[in-house]
């Protein structure tokens, strides 16, 4: 089965059965009537997609806006209006990264498995980064690209994959940045360009999709450089990121199982048959148990 016969499947899974029985049941009364009357305001102004037209969509936005409407509505317009300019569409559909496995070798990170609760977990050791080799490799204008269209991807297939094997609505993901190492020195201007505009970009575009950060193994270098950087992020999302030095096990396996967890970060985890935790894309977005069951419910529906 192809990658987007999955996606359309779980799209169309994830829009009648989780959508509406497993995240209907739980709407809150007052968050229901402000996604209405955003919603209304939207569609009076011929300016809601169809394919944006979603409970969850639209209280992400109010959310971050702290359920101002009129703040939520400017945001998600220029949400849209930056989805046109960049062409984000044609991104998540046809943008090839080619360097892909290059990237990853002098750049560990990538989704593994989910947290306690089924949220896919993010993994990345940006303190084992080769800045110069990425470089080479890649452009920050193909790695701004690339971004854009994991997100995408986690929007369309791994949130509706994650729902339908958790059983209830997931919309946001658990992440660990590994900083080991990681200080002013080797974090250069370009490094820390690039880090604040993929940050705007999430912030911006992507609102309410971060559930927890873990920070880990920071030490006296990052915690100079964190005060930089943190002066370019909202303050909601600071309020998601707990920086932790090395002992930061217990705190993680709070959110997150043993066997979900590498080995290099205190897990049981080693996707030995894989080369390695950070190269397989594993969860239920890639099992295919999730997809077989995905299939024969949508079979159901169709009879
Ligand atoms: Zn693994």
């Amino acid at each position: 089965m192809s990658f987007r016969s999955i996606e359309q499947l779980l799209r169309r899974n994830s829009k009648i059965k989780i959508s509406q029985s497993i995240a209907n049941g739980i709407h809150d009364q007052k968050e229901e009537q402000s996604v209405q009357t955003l919603r209304e305001s939207l569609l009076a102004s011929n300016q809601l997609p169809e394919k944006f037209d979603d409970h969850h969509v639209l209280l992400r936005f109010l959310r971050m806006r702290g359920f101002n409407i009129i703040k939520a509505k400017e945001m998600f317009l220029n949400m849209l209006k930056w989805r046109e300019d960049c062409a984000v569409d044609t991104i998540a559909k046809d943008f090839k990264f080619e360097e892909f496995d290059a990237l990853k070798r002098c750049y560990p990170h990538g989704f593994h498995g989910v947290d306690r609760f089924g949220r896919p977990l993010y993994i990345e050791r940006i303190g084992s980064v080769d800045l110069s080799k990425l470089m080479q490799v890649t452009s920050i204008d193909r790695y701004i690209k690339y971004h854009i269209s994991e997100q995408e991807k986690t929007l369309s297939l791994r949130y509706p994959a994650c729902s339908l094997a958790a059983k209830k609505h997931i919309s946001s993901t658990t992440a660990i940045l590994d900083v080991k190492g990681l200080g002013m020195n080797n974090f250069s201007k370009a490094a820390r360009e690039m880090f604040i505009e993929i940050q705007k970009i999430d912030s911006n575009y992507y609102p309410e999709t971060l559930h927890q950060l873990y920070i880990i193994n920071a030490g006296s270098g990052f915690r100079a450089l964190w005060k930089v950087l943190k002066a370019f992020m909202e303050a909601r999302t600071l309020k998601k990121i707990q920086v932790l030095g090395t002992n930061y096990l217990s705190t993680v396996l709070e959110a997150v199982e043993p066997s979900n967890l590498p080995e290099f970060l205190g897990g049981t985890c080693t996707c030995s048959a894989t080369g390695g935790c950070l190269l397989q894309d594993k969860g239920p977005w890639t099992d295919a148990g999730i997809i077989r069951a995905s299939k024969v419910r949508s079979l159901q529906q169709d009879m």
